[in-house]
């Protein structure tokens, strides 16, 4: 698909051709990844953060918040809770926790994988290559780093300097794949500053990273953080013609064009278009190009402190009803749970490489 093309459709507001678009996706959809979704149980096991990013409720300046770091037993405990309730993947999610223990993380992995069947899906931000490389010997499966956006000014402006300024994250995607790492990347819909003309430049690096997971959100402003307080409710006020809205329709499209320009990604139905629209959000994400769902299997004393934004879905929600909602939105869309770690069939291709991946090339990290 060329720019023009995305371009127009990222504008179209004819709801009549939107739907064109919608089954264009679903039936690209239903093709290449089939009618099982994934369904993923997150640990969000540590809501330290260095980093000070502009938009996220969980920012190393924002002291208000309390921050905690999940034990190893706990950590384990929903691992055990994912595979209890029939899910195949877990991902372990963090904000860029400056002490991150990572032999002990390292420790937990070798157990999960050595106890369960689950896929581990690492989510840690930005970590040093011979720490990547650490966790991959371990046994991590895939690593989810977005890069939110493919704008380098709009990146600098959003990701302040300094001595924990983060790197732009597009340079260190490609490392991540070399480690062997099933890869996922993604972006934030509506970050302000976002121009249209920028969010097909993000679907076209999709397409250039060949990349395995592609996530994409509608950006949810957090009124304690200083890209939140340019909007004065949830969705953006006053928006400039170039300013991309973060709303869950643009998202959709997003998502949709996503599928159409990479067919054998894994997309998942993400919790922030839950949080925008509580009724619809993930079976519209579903029926618009998504094939993978998350549950938030982190224990409920620390679910409410990862706040990256306010009024997440599934705040209060345990993994009994929540296995239940799970099913009965598959069952009303005709769609059934996945079975297996349900790897993307983009990387079910490149896994004869991985599988002869140089472990001298890991441990070459490892050193460093
Ligand atoms: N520390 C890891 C990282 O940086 O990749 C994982 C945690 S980070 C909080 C996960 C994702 O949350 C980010 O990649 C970003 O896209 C998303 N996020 C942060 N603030 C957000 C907001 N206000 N609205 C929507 N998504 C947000």
């Amino acid at each position: 698909m060329k720019r023009d093309e995305i371009l127009a459709w990222l504008l179209e507001e004819n709801p009549d051709r939107l739907e064109t678009l919608w089954s264009l996706a679903d039936g690209v959809r239903r093709g290449h990844a089939g009618d099982s979704v994934h369904i993923r149980g997150l640990i969000e096991f540590s809501n330290y953060c260095r980093s000070n990013c502009h938009y996220c409720g969980m920012r190393s300046g924002r002291r208000s918040l309390a921050r905690y770091r999940m034990t190893q037993d706990e950590i384990l405990d929903s691992a055990r809770e994912a595979m209890a309730r029939g899910y195949g993947t877990v991902v372990m999610q963090s904000g860029e926790d400056p002490h991150l223990d990572v032999d002990g993380l390292a420790g937990v992995i070798e157990r999960i994988k050595r106890e369960t069947p689950l896929a581990v899906t690492l989510s840690l931000g930005e970590r040093a290559p011979q720490e990547l490389a650490r966790l991959r010997e371990a046994g991590a499966d895939r690593y989810y780093l977005r890069f939110e956006t493919s704008d380098r000014h709009l990146w600098k402006q959003i990701h302040p300097s300094g001595k924990n300024a983060v790197s732009h994250r597009l340079d260190l995607l490609p490392l991540i794949k070399k480690l062997g790492y099933e890869t996922g990347s993604g972006i934030m819909v509506g970050i302000p500053g976002q121009t249209w003309d920028s969010l097909v430049d993000d679907i076209e690096w999709f397409r250039r990273l060949d990349l395995d997971m592609i996530g994409c959100g509608p950006f949810v402003p957090h009124p304690e953080t200083p890209s939140g307080r340019e909007c004065d409710d949830r969705v953006l006020s006053n928006p400039s013609p170039t300013q991309v809205l973060n709303t869950n329709l643009v998202t959709c499209k997003v998502m949709a064009l996503t599928r159409l320009v990479c067919p054998d990604v894994n997309i998942p139905s993400t919790t922030a278009l839950a949080t925008l629209d509580q009724e619809d959000g993930y079976r519209l994400g579903l029926q618009r190009g998504a094939n993978v769902l998350m549950v938030n299997l982190t224990p409920l004393k620390y679910r409410r402190l990862y706040e990256i934004y306010p009024e997440k879905a599934g705040i209060g929600e345990l993994p009994q009803p929540q296995r239940e909602r799970v099913d009965s939105l598959l069952a009303g869309l005709g769609r059934t749970a996945g079975e297996g770690t349900g790897a993307s069939r983009n990387f079910e291709a490149r896994r004869p490489a991985i599988a002869s991946l140089q472990r001298g090339d890991l441990c070459q990290h490892c050193r460093k």
